[in-house]
């Protein structure tokens, strides 16, 4: 049990990758927060873990919402005492071209993939800070390291999350909080299987992995099988250029 007496908090839990990366957690010993807007689908995915005898609560939080981000951050350290785990899950994909995107949707791939990863960290920082302890992990892509066409804004939005890490990472280390990027190639989860890009990626042979191997990453940055590892950026992907 790698996680024993640790609190975590997941962001876009209910389904696809966070769901996985909750399970995981929990199954090395952490109490889960499972974070994310649908409440029906959130209670669903927590119970289906409660299920499985792991310890995971659904708590309603819209990421891109300020108060919903504080009412999340101060409920864990309120129950728990302690936020020990940040993992920036929450995300969104539109395919569009630069050309074609209208400034509204571009905002709101970067309020969801971007902002919502600066609020939420904020939001944690102080009660890591207070116990001299903590350990970020975002959830970035392939499309952060090598831009993928027709995705402008989704990527765009992910090579500043990995930027962000690396800079904050080297922030907070000195107060022993460690923050790392997970940079997964195409995930087998609804994102992926509804992306217009989806066949584009396949033809340019892309390996598709399932969200328990993303997750075996997460875990490896989240617990001290990593210890000292911070700021760096964590690829899983095989013969991908995505
Ligand atoms: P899914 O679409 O399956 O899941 C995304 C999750 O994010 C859902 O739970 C969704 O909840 C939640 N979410 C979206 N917006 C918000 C919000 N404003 N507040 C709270 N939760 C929100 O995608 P994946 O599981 O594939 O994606 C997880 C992460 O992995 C994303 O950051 C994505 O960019 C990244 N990624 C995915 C890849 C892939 O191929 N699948 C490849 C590389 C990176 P709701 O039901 O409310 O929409």
């Amino acid at each position: 049990m790698l996680l024993e007496g640790k609190t975590a908090i997941v962001t876009g839990a209910n389904r696809g990758l966070g769901k996985a990366v909750s399970r995981k957690l929990a199954q090395e010993g952490a109490k889960v927060i499972m974070a994310g807007r649908k409440k029906d689908d959130l209670d669903k995915a927590a119970a289906e873990l409660r299920g499985e005898g792991l310890s995971a609560e659904p708590f309603v939080a819209d990421v891109t919402k300020e108060s919903d981000v504080s009412a999340l951050a101060g409920y864990a350290a309120e129950k728990y005492g302690k936020i020990d785990i940040l993992v920036n899950n929450a995300g969104i994909s539109k395919e569009i071209k630069l050309a074609e995107i209208s400034m509204e949707t571009w905002d709101e791939i970067i309020e969801v993939n971007l902002r919502s990863v600066v609020l939420m960290t904020k939001a944690v920082l102080p009660y890591m800070t207070e116990k001299k302890s903590g350990n970020i992990v975002n959830i970035g892509s392939g499309a952060a390291l090598r831009g993928l066409p027709g995705s402008c804004a989704y990527s765009a939005s992910k090579a500043a999350v990995v930027c962000l890490t690396q800079a904050l990472g080297d922030e907070v280390r000195e107060h022993n909080i460690r923050c790392n990027v997970v940079c997964p190639g195409p995930v087998d989860t609804e994102l992926f299987q509804k992306s217009e890009r989806r066949e584009f990626i396949l033809a340019a042979g892309g390996d598709v992995f399932e969200p328990e191997t993303v997750a075996n990453g997460v875990l490896y940055l989240a617990s001290d099988m990593s210890k000292g590892v911070s700021s760096q950026v964590l690829t899983i992907r095989g013969f991908n250029r995505w």
